[in-house]
């Protein structure tokens, strides 16, 4: 084995945080003196990466010192290149609980305690700094700088951990390695020269092509280590994308080039400092060569000035340091397809023949719309998972969220769309109204404003998975606050289809109407915080649909909602 498969990026030994079999009893024994931290499943990633090495040469999350030095200067307290601080954040309350010296119990959400850490600093978080060195930036928009600033904890706590256990991981658990197991692999399959390939997104035929250049270049075998940390709304979910992965290894000619091996990291989205550590990852798996892609680790949103990095800066950053991690590092090619030739070419090979390309989102809308994928674009082993997993809409499964005023006519319609859904048949419909919600879901619950939304987003809970089987959820709450609604768009989105319908019916018409008597029970002041009267109704800002059912029947109103269906593409 070459002596860079051998060692850490700094020289150094693996570092493995599990400690022996009587350490971890007498651990547990003392566990149930001690505070507890209850770590994310990103703190969890972290934490696992910490345990097996994949973060050597680090031994715990980090304290101040290492922190501030890795922000001001990419570097640890001892000097070792590191570009993004590991840094565990508590809320405020959990920064009260925990002092200097102490010993904590690390927890995942169930309680089962993982690992221990001896606690040498606590402290709070300059998220505007933070920002700016590991962002470049502190702008909200950007999805890590909106992470820091509306859901990391406001303290951070450091410290060396001991680790009991990783943290339990279900799915896939034989494409799951630690540093040591592939380094093992590798030697015994007499792989010298290894290139890390990192990627979070599904692998088409142009990264694949990349791929084969890049180990053709480097006389190398690949690693190919997609990250399947937390994944953000949207995305595809993990199980289908390693299903992907998983078709596109037996595409290598033979097979046993390449290995797939998953990493269990959450993306950053920091750009150049971020493939720096990615870089340090793969070099801890024993990799001798790190591909870097134009805009690594960038996020897909664009600030007022465009792109948040230069496309080559990442590349720039970690070719600078190549040297000092014993690491080469390979640039993507510029490559195209030409159809005349059935290849991908590099681009100054095109001599302007016909190129074909598409983006992905171009080839997801044609997912969702039934097209085939051409297999110049993706294998069509690939296209036939996605396809499984991404039907057209017409067999997605959708929420309907009606929302509106008391009065305004959401039940009404939602019984007739419901009614005439049913009809159509193949999907089942489910319609969450008010009365058997509240009857079956939340019989606890009173009318105070919190209950009221408490309700809103259990119903929001249900649809979505709902929607994730492939039924049809109908809800008609009256859903008055917009973050409420965009919480649960967003997590219903990732599922499948969202049709917000804005029953716009006016105050004054919905009070003419008062079905239930309710307005004038509010106007009396028997019922308080009544939305309309004495509580505000935001209005949606983007919904699909808008009825203000005044001058039309029910009927009619219903019917604009089945031609949005249509024109859409969810019913047939
Ligand atoms: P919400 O569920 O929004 O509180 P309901 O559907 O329970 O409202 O009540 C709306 C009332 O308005 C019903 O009595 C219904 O018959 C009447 N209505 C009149 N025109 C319409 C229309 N175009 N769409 C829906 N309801 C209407």
């Amino acid at each position: 084995m070459s002596e860079s498969l051998s060692t850490a990026p700094h020289g150094g030994e693996l570092v493995n945080l599990v400690v022996s079999e009587d350490r971890a009893a007498e651990l547990r024994d003392l566990s149930l003196n001690l505070e507890s931290v209850v770590l994310t499943d990103p703190q969890l990633s972290d934490l696992e990466l910490l345990a097996n090495g994949a973060y050597s040469p680090l031994r715990g999350f980090m304290s101040k010192m290492d922190c501030d030095q890795v922000l001001d200067t990419m570097r640890l307290s001892d000097g070792l290149l590191w570009p993004i601080p590991i840094c565990l954040d508590v809320d405020e309350e959990t920064a009260r609980r925990v002092s200097v010296g102490q010993t904590v119990a690390l927890r995942d959400a169930e309680g089962f305690m993982p690992a221990v850490m001896h606690v040498e600093d606590v402290w709070p978080v300059d998220r505007t700094a933070y920002a700016q060195a590991v962002f470049g930036t502190s702008d909200v928009a950007h999805p890590g700088v909106d992470r820091l600033f509306h859901r990391m904890g406001s303290h951070i706590i450091g410290g060396p951990v001991e680790v009991l256990s990783l943290p339990l991981r279900f799915g896939f658990r034989h494409l799951r390695h630690t540093p040591e197991e592939i380094r093992t692999l590798f030697k015994k399959l007499g792989w010298r020269s290894v290139v890390g390939f990192h990627t979070e997104k599904v692998l088409h035929r142009p990264e694949f092509e990349q791929t084969l250049r890049s180990m053709a270049h480097a006389r190398a075998n690949l690693l190919l280590h997609p990250v399947i940390g937390r994944i953000r709304p949207g995305d595809m979910d993990t199980y289908t994308r390693v299903r992907c992965y998983m078709e596109v290894c037996d595409q290598y000619p033979p097979s046993s080039m390449t290995t797939l091996s998953l990493l269990p990291y959450t993306m950053r989205y920091a750009g150049p400092r971020e493939a720096l550590l990615h870089a340090i990852i793969r070099k801890n798996y024993g990799c001798t060569h790190f591909m870097v892609a134009p805009c690594h680790a960038s996020p897909e949103a664009r600030n007022s000035n465009g792109a948040y990095y230069d496309p080559d800066a990442a590349f720039s950053l970690v070719a600078t340091h190549s040297g000092e991690l014993n690491l080469s590092v390979l640039q993507y090619e510029d490559l195209v397809y030409v159809e005349e030739d059935g290849a991908y070419v590099n681009r100054s090979q095109a001599n302007g023949r016909k190129i074909l390309s598409m983006t992905e989102d171009t080839f997801k809308k044609r997912l969702l719309e039934g097209k085939k994928t051409p297999t110049w674009f993706t294998f069509p082993e690939v296209a036939r998972e996605m396809e499984r997993s991404y039907p057209p809409k017409s067999i997605q499964g959708f929420t309907l969220f009606c929302t509106g005023l008391s009065g305004a006519g959401k039940s009404t319609i939602a019984r007739i769309v419901c009614a005439r859904l049913q009809e159509i048949g193949g999907r089942p419909v489910t319609l969450l109204d008010g009365d058997i919600v509240r009857k079956n879901l939340s019989s606890e619950l009173g009318f105070s404003k919190e209950h009221r939304d408490i309700n809103v987003r259990r119903i929001g809970y249900v649809a979505g998975e709902i929607t994730k089987n492939r039924g049809i959820a109908i809800c008609a709450p009256i859903a008055p606050y917009g973050t409420t609604r965009r919480h649960i768009r967003r997590s219903i989105e990732s599922h499948g289809g969202f049709v917000e319908v804005f029953v716009a019916t006016p105050l004054s018409v919905c009070e003419k109407r008062d079905p239930k008597g309710l307005y004038s029970k509010a106007r009396s002041g028997l019922i308080q915080g009544f939305t309309g009267v004495d509580d505000p109704y935001e209005e949606p800002e983007h919904p699909e649909v808008i009825l203000d059912t005044t001058a039309m029947t029910p009927e009619e109103a219903a019917q604009e909602v089945l031609l949005y269906l249509e024109r859409t593409g969810y019913i047939r």
